[in-house]
């Protein structure tokens, strides 16, 4: 399906077999051809869709010339190196996304260890891990592998389909996440940072442990909320109008997961993953249960900034108590 947002510009709703159903590429014509916002996943369905959709505007695979990637995550990103492949079209992306494209010799990828290494120190049960683990390969190799052809700069502004498109770094979701902004047509295309009806997972980076994933999210949606955004276009969900609503929304919804965090710790010392299972419950599925405990970790360490929690390493693992 493709539906034209505003001039040589189109929205594209690319199949997803997994629970959000469908993902949100962007296309962008101009005469030097296309600039694709986000791939969407490295599957024969995507292909054939995104083929057709370019029929109908009388262009091919062929016309792509640039990618314009939001963030390393598979529904995002899964089809750019095939499409790099076809077409030669140069990759954007945040430089923070380098290191998830990183190999180690043996094929296996760096960045599961460092989530099973997290995971482990974490509390999450074994079974878990090995899960996540398995899931993660699988993801992995279920992209197209490409190499990134130029780096977000800094105040990133760029001219696709004749319009100026900002490129706004909105970390939070992942770290190397960012959203593309039209000032003129006041479009915000916002990936995974602004959703309308699920808060985006937020998760640690793993190979920077400075960054602080809640602290950021909050911030890129205050630099978002001063936009004078009239529509918002996100990667999954409808799009919408009301920004501002949304992000006091999200604020709410945070402010609320805080408290909660804080409570649990209040009630005896524990892991994240305990913590975890105090907010979200003891039955959730192997894959929740990693994505609870990306959720409990962010509040968690935002409490410890505020001086409100302590951390303490025992026995391999490590546990959250009420500062003294
Ligand atoms: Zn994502």
């Amino acid at each position: 399906m493709l539906e034209e947002i505003t001039d040589n510009l189109y929205m594209l709703t690319l199949p997803m077999p997994f629970r959000l159903m469908h993902v949100h590429a962007f296309v962008a014509v101009d005469n030097e051809g296309i600039t694709l916002l986000d791939t969407g996943l490295n599957t024969p369905e995507t292909f054939v869709r995104l083929e057709e959709s370019l029929q109908k505007i009388g262009k091919t695979i062929h016309d792509i010339k640039r990618v314009f990637i939001t963030h390393y995550h598979i529904d995002h990103c899964g089809m750019a190196g095939r499409l790099q492949n076809i077409s030669g079209a140069r990759i954007h992306m945040s430089e923070q996304s380098r290191p998830f494209i990183l190999r180690r010799d043996d094929e296996e990828f760096l960045f599961v260890d460092r989530i099973k290494d997290f995971s482990l120190i974490h509390g999450l049960p074994e079974k878990a891990i090995d899960f996540i683990s398995g899931l993660l390969l699988t993801f992995k190799k279920a992209g197209s592998s490409f190499t990134i052809d130029e780096f977000y700069l800094p105040e990133h502004r760029v001219i696709v389909g004749g319009k100026e498109m900002q490129v706004m770094p909105t970390p939070g979701h992942t770290h190397d996440h960012v959203s593309f902004y039209f000032p003129q047509e006041r479009i915000l295309l916002s990936g995974d940072h602004v959703l309308p009806e699920i808060t985006p997972n937020l998760s640690p980076d793993l190979f920077a442990p400075e960054f602080r994933p809640l602290r950021s999210y909050l911030d890129s949606l205050a630099l978002m909320e001063a936009l004078p955004v009239e529509k918002v276009y996100p990667a999954h969900g409808q799009p919408f109008s009301d920004l501002k609503g949304r992000i006091e929304a999200i604020y709410d919804h945070h402010r609320t997961r805080k408290r909660l965090t804080y409570e649990s710790v209040q009630r005896g010392t524990k892991t994240a993953f305990v913590v975890s299972q105090d907010i979200f419950g003891v039955d959730l599925p192997e894959f929740d249960q990693f994505l609870a405990l990306n959720e409990t970790y962010v509040h968690l360490i935002e409490l410890i900034q505020e001086g409100l929690l302590r951390e303490e390493r025992a026995a391999g693992l490590i546990f959250y108590s009420v500062a003294p």
